[in-house]
């Protein structure tokens, strides 16, 4: 009797275990851990992973696995365990974990189809299969199914001659394209085209082709090589010489683009120095954390490269995650020039097929390295040599959602199981990893200087209040405007950097102060420019902006704030000579619109890139010589403990986009509060100083690297409930903690409402406390039992938002 242990897909307490399933005597041997089945569950057919099989059940009466739905695992034993990791450590439902390891193709509706691999004819496959792929290489699963030959493909499947393809229905449009190839033998051919007529000349051309290249084309191509028509095609076709049929093809993102191949460079000292360690821990299979802290344009990208070209001579594998607003093309080159085609890219701009492709190339070994966004963390190697997380302090590597992981987190854990060390790069690392270098938890490896010691770029920060005084009400300071000036006329580049988290446009009345807020949330709303709209961005409520103010009826309301739209209508009255490229979420919403931007800039089509944090990152181009911001404060006002950490780190970077090449560069700050830390130290870029005043501050007030934090948030439509829920949760965790340990609350969130429920939240700060997950899974329990009460409890273990 064989019996899979299966985590079924209905996300609830009660079902958040593994259940029982006889498997039926005729998928004995096929199905194995790692794949997804579908059981009854109820009346109902749903989804479900397969985490182990056994022999025994402690449950009677098991009821059978309906069908299989893949042919092979799409987890390995690596990521089974890391879900059950993972569950433990986000608090999340089992389903999830497993869930947000998967590319969204194989979550949506997608119809199944089984298809030979390029290459493999149907003659190589086992007699049953072949009469199946006779005349199309590719069928439906259904089909499959029905004839009964599921264990005979999965066979096949593992020697590499077949696979599966999920081609989703709605969202993803299938990237098919119509192939030709013959379908009689060699020798045939060449006796239909004697047989022919002379005047057939069109179809002989085409027969002729196939003569000389016995192998599938692609009709686009094959019509455009021999300059012939597809009804000549068509009419081989009818005389069952050639057949046509469609195929899916990789949708590759960087098809039309060349790499020029790059070659390792010869390592300063300094780089040698660093690079030791990271070579020895892989050459002895050793897993260690490393922190490579190195200003930028140290050379840390080189490190990683060859450190992973190390990984790969090994026949190992690489993940690099770097953050999903760096991964700009800049970037990817850098690793497709050095790795070719060995480089499988996951972002968020590719279309859920073109990841689902990417995805299953590292898969089917068919590459050695992953660099992505945060979720490539999950990328499905199964012999890693090396995990790289570049700019290691970007607070977009947690994740919000359940399962609420850190991907630096899930790193560890992974080259943990493997053996393989961690490399975390930044030039200012969150103060949790440099605190832990400091103990030697992490290795320390340092690149202090630029590469042939270029001097980083000089910075000058402008007092705003000052400008003010003196009657300067522009959002430019003087010195910048002349700077600005003076690049233009020298033929040089200026980036212009607004730091707007935190700094949206809204609209006020100026008569009395009036500011448009949701009426959901209670936050102020978005001015848009386009369709002059107004949106919350927290529930998506959307209005017009009024003609008269709501309240006393003044016709003076205004958008205000400093968007990038503004800056740049400013810029255009000021500096009207100068071109301007604008990027924001507005201009570089469409497919590929950043990248075109960003060439067009590169290629000296506009004096000034005018941005917000997508800008901050990655640009490497020779002619900058400028870089301003516009106010460096905006976001050291929100409730968040990070907040000077922040402005540290983005000031930071946005300085080292000057200068990175011949030209020297310098920088301009405008700030209204030039006393604070964290805007004096990015000017002098002491990250180790700002390390320390940052650690008084973090010590003082309990708060990381000293303390973890766990929050819990409560909400409810009805304010008293939320109030009265969460004042129990506070004493429940009171009455279980040590007394070293600090519970807030109960209060208000900083955003007290979204969408009409009302937030309330418990924040939990402590330094050991070996029975705290039980305690919040307790928690989370008690409320995930008792639905019908509307109350909604959230916990998110090490947040990054406090909100
Ligand atoms: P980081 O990743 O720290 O910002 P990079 O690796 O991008 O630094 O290096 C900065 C610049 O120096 C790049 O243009 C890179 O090609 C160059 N570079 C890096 N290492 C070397 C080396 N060993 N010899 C010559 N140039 C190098
Ligand atoms: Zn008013
Ligand atoms: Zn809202």
């Amino acid at each position: 009797m064989e019996i899979a242990s299966v985590i079924v897909d209905v996300p609830a307490k009660q079902t958040d275990r593994a259940f029982d399933y006889l498997i039926p005597e005729q998928w004995w041997g096929t199905i194995q851990p790692g794949m997804r089945v579908i059981v009854p569950f109820g009346p109902r057919k749903i989804q479900g992973f397969v985490i182990s099989l056994k022999t025994q059940s402690e449950f009677k009466k098991l009821r059978e696995i309906i069908e299989p739905m893949d042919l092979e695992p799409i987890l390995n034993k690596d990521l089974l365990d890391l879900g059950d990791w993972l569950t433990e450590n986000t608090l999340c439902f089992k389903i999830f974990a497993f869930q947000v390891m998967l590319p969204a193709a194989l979550k949506a509706k997608y119809e199944k189809k089984v298809k030979i691999t390029a290459g493999v004819e149907a003659a190589d496959l086992s007699e049953t299969l072949q009469t199946l792929f006779e005349n199309n290489p590719i069928i439906d699963w259904e089909d499959a199914l029905n004839n009964g030959v599921i264990p005979l493909l999965q066979k096949e499947a593992a020697k590499g001659k077949l696979e599966v393809l999920y081609i989703v229905k709605e969202k993803v449009k299938k990237k098919q394209r119509k192939f030709v190839r013959p379908l009689v033998s060699l020798a045939e051919l060449k006796d239909e085209v004697v047989r022919f007529p002379a005047k057939a000349e069109k179809q002989k051309l085409v027969l002729s082709y196939f003569i000389n290249h016995f192998e599938p084309v692609e009709l686009r191509q094959l019509v455009a090589e021999l300059n012939t028509t597809s009804s000549t095609v068509k009419a081989l076709v009818e005389k069952k010489l050639l057949t046509e049929y469609e195929m899916e093809v990789y949708r590759d993102p960087f098809e039309h683009r060349t790499f020029k191949r790059t070659k390792p460079l010869p390592l300063t000292n300094s780089q040698q120095t660093v690079i030791g360690p990271i070579l020895n821990a892989i050459e002895s299979n050793r897993h260690e954390v490393f922190l490579l802290y190195g200003v930028t344009g140290s050379g840390k990208t080189e490190i990683y490269l060859q450190s992973i070209q190390e990984v790969i001579e090994r026949g190992q594998e690489a993940i690099v995650l770097v953050p999903e607003i760096s991964l700009t093309p800049q970037m990817v080159n850098r690793f497709k020039g050095r790795f070719g085609d060995l480089v499988a890219v996951l972002h968020s701009g590719l279309s859920a097929g073109e990841k689902y492709d990417e995805w299953r190339k590292i898969q089917r070994k068919e590459v050695k390295v992953a660099v992505g966004a945060r979720s490539a963390i999950f990328a499905p190697f199964e012999n890693l040599g090396i995990i790289i997380i570049d700019e290691e302090h970007e607070t977009s590597y947690k994740q919000e959602d359940m399962p609420r992981y850190h991907a630096r987190d899930v790193a560890v854990e992974r080259a943990k199981t493997y053996n393989c060390p961690v490399v975390l790069g930044s030039a200012t690392p969150s103060l949790e990893s440099f605190a832990r270098a400091q103990k030697k938890v992490y290795h320390l490896l340092s690149l202090p200087n630029r590469m042939n010691n270029q001097t980083l770029p000089s910075v000058e920060i402008i007092d705003m209040r000052e400008e003010l005084r003196d009657g300067n009400r522009s959002m430019f300071s003087r010195k910048l405007f002349d700077m600005l000036k003076d690049r233009i006329e020298k033929k040089q580049q200026s980036v212009l950097f607004l730091n707007k988290r935190g700094h949206s446009s809204f609209v006020m009345c100026r008569d009395c102060g009036y500011v448009m807020n949701c009426p959901n949330c209670d936050i102020s709303l978005t001015y848009h420019r386009v369709n002059e709209q107004m949106k919350c961005h927290y529930c998506g409520y959307e209005s017009h902006v009024p003609k008269q103010c709501p309240e006393c009826s003044s016709d003076y309301i205004r958008y205000f704030g400093t968007g990038t739209q503004k800056v740049e209508d400013e810029l255009g009255k000021i500096l009207p000579e100068a071109r301007v490229i604008r990027m924001d979420v507005d201009t570089t919403g469409r497919k590929g619109s950043h990248e075109r931007l960003l060439t067009d800039f590169q290629n000296g089509k506009a004096d000034i890139l005018l941005g917000t944090q997508m800008i901050a990152k990655g640009l490497d181009f020779p002619n900058i010589t400028l870089v301003g911001v516009l106010s460096a404060d905006t976001m050291l006002h929100l409730p968040d403990f990070r907040a000077s950490e922040k402005t540290f780190q983005l000031l930071t970077q946005v300085s080292g986009r000057a200068g990175r090449h011949q030209l020297p560069g310098e920088v301009i700050i405008q700030t209204y509060t030039p006393e604070h830390y964290s805007v004096e130290l990015a000017g002098t870029q002491d990250y180790d100083l700002f390390y320390q005043r940052e650690m008084m501050i973090r010590k003082t007030h309990h708060y990381p690297p000293f303390y973890y934090l766990s929050l819990i948030t409560v909400s409810h439509d009805q304010l008293m409930t939320v109030v009265t829920a969460t004042e129990k949760i506070v004493n429940y965790v009171r009455s279980q903690v040590s007394k070293d340990a600090v519970v807030l609350g109960p209060a208000a969130s900083p955003i007290p409402r979204i969408n009409n429920r009302y937030r309330y939240q418990c924040l939990i700060k402590y330094k050991r406390e070996p029975n705290l997950t039980k305690m919040l899974k307790t928690i989370l329990d008690q409320h995930q039992k008792d639905t019908k009460s509307g109350l909604l409890v959230s916990i998110d273990v090490n947040p990054f938002i406090l909100m």
